[in-house]
């Protein structure tokens, strides 16, 4: 998909107002695409947050171009965290939708750090692929990506 530079900002978006500088925030970075403000509602310190300045609510809806803009920042923005926060671990986190964390409808990043034993704690309750599940899976894979 490309770029488009036309997309309305959202009225009802806090983020966007935070892009247009109706809603405070507290930035770290900038450039013509992206923003990057601390979270207000840190889960370590040094919590930040990374998004598009166009709003889109889920990261599926948006342009490459856009996406890979965001890309581009998270290594020197996660760099920047670890100095920041003294901790050389962290979270890198993309909820879309409700049922996996999103509150806030417009696509963003966050970076937490962590360290050993802190609040946030981590599930992964991992699963096992049999062949036959994994062999339908990848065919109905077939196609979807050009
Ligand atoms: P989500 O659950 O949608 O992935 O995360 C939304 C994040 O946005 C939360 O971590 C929340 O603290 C943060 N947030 C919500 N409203 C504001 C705000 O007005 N300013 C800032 N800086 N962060 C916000
Ligand atoms: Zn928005």
């Amino acid at each position: 998909m490309p770029s488009d530079p036309d997309v309305p900002a959202d009225p009802d978006c806090i983020l966007c107002g935070i892009v247009a500088g109706t809603i405070p925030s507290y930035k770290i970075y900038e450039d013509d695409h992206v923003l990057s403000f601390l979270d207000i509602g840190p889960l370590a310190r040094g919590h930040v947050l990374l998004i598009p300045k166009a709003h889109y609510v889920t990261l599926d809806t948006m342009p490459d171009d856009l996406a890979a803009d965001c890309a581009r920042v998270l290594p020197s923005l996660a760099r920047a965290v670890m100095t920041v926060s003294g901790r050389p671990d962290f979270n890198i986190l993309q909820n879309n939708g409700a049922p996996a964390g999103q509150i806030v409808n417009h696509v963003h990043f966050h970076i937490i750090p962590r360290r050993e034993g802190d609040s946030l704690g981590y599930r992964w309750p991992a699963g096992k692929l049999a062949d036959d599940e994994a062999r339908r899976l990848q065919q109905a894979f077939t196609g979807q990506l050009r």
